[in-house]
């Protein structure tokens, strides 16, 4: 079994996915994805690291979206934590 191991798309650090929170690209929402049952492509960050990706846009990058997606139902998300 090969070792699963992410990389932040915020910090770049490198993590069990444990301790990441996954995300996934519907249309121009990024949509979290805790259970990773999702399909489609798939970012990981920690979720401390939430305002940081937005502010650099590593969303729009990690899941390389042409249109600015929308990070509102993540927000809500994490602001349920
Ligand atoms: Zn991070």
């Amino acid at each position: 079994m090969a070792p699963l191991i992410r990389s932040c798309i915020a910090c770049r650090k490198r993590e069990n996915p444990a301790e990441l929170l996954r995300v996934v690209k519907v249309v121009d929402q990024v949509i979290p994805d805790p259970q990773h049952l999702l399909p489609g492509r798939g970012a990981w960050l920690h979720r401390t690291c939430f305002d940081t990706a937005k502010q650099r846009g590593s969303f729009n990058r990690a899941l390389r979206s042409d249109v600015a997606l929308s990070t509102e139902q993540l927000e809500d998300f994490l602001q349920q934590q």
